[in-house]
């Protein structure tokens, strides 16, 4: 089963919070909402979400203010941050991103673009999470501990095997060409022939060593490969 990430919207503009948790809700996120900086802070502290779309105008405490508590409790300093700034803050702007927020959004901004933010962002997210327990399907992985079972059983992965799992798992779905996956795996910087072959090998032991799950490493003819996320079904 999947978990539905929940974002936070912290926005005192009826109108905005109405567009943002239409097009959230709509594709299959929880919202909450936060009418300014104090309520927005209490409700992270209390239930940490999966993301936080923030306002940097706001009442009682401004959104940098509440970007820079976030970042400096230890409890929540991971949570990933997308800002929703006016064309006239770029400078709040650029102090946002310092301060360690991942994204921002420009008003207006389209439902479009905020999804794709949304997405991405979630996305990186994910990935930094590669340092602990993963599961996906009846598969799971120790990425500390390089260890990879189907069910309970412990698969026999070449260093390589294991490095290329990585690798396409923190791709989050996208596709990675060959080149990619040669220069982050094998630490090649340009790709010979013989050496494109040798992803291909790889990718085919690997997919036979994965079993059911095997088939999450989608061919994308002439681009490359890719991992079908668990979030993908
Ligand atoms: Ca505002």
């Amino acid at each position: 089963m999947t978990i539905r990430p929940r974002i936070i919207v912290v926005e005192d503009e009826k109108s905005i919070v109405r567009i943002l948790t239409y097009n959230l809700e709509r594709e299959g996120y929880q919202v909450s909402v936060a009418k300014d900086g104090e309520e927005a802070l209490e409700k992270i502290r209390r239930e940490p979400p999966s993301l936080v779309l923030l306002d940097l105008m706001l009442p009682k405490i401004d959104g940098l203010e509440v970007c820079r508590q976030i970042k400096a409790d230890p409890k929540t300093a991971q949570l990933p941050i997308i800002m929703l700034t006016a064309k006239t803050q770029e400078t709040d702007r650029v102090v946002g991103l310092e301060l360690g927020a991942d994204d921002y959004l420009p008003k207006p901004f389209s439902p479009r673009e905020l999804v794709a933010r949304v997405k991405a962002v979630l996305r990186r997210a994910s990935r930094s999470e590669l340092s602990g327990a993963w599961r996906c399907g009846v598969l799971s992985v120790d990425w500390e501990r390089r260890i990879v079972k189907i069910k309970q059983k412990s698969l026999s992965l070449t260093p390589k095997e294991f490095d290329l799992l990585k690798v396409l798992v923190e791709a989050g779905g996208r596709v990675l060409s060959r080149d990619a996956l040669l220069e982050r795996v094998w630490g090649y910087d340009q790709a010979l022939e013989i050496q494109s072959r040798t992803v291909d090998l790889h990718v085919s032991q690997l997919r036979q060593k994965l079993g059911p799950e095997g088939k999450r490493i989608l061919t994308a003819t002439g681009a490359g490969y890719r991992f079908q996320m668990p979030d993908e079904e």
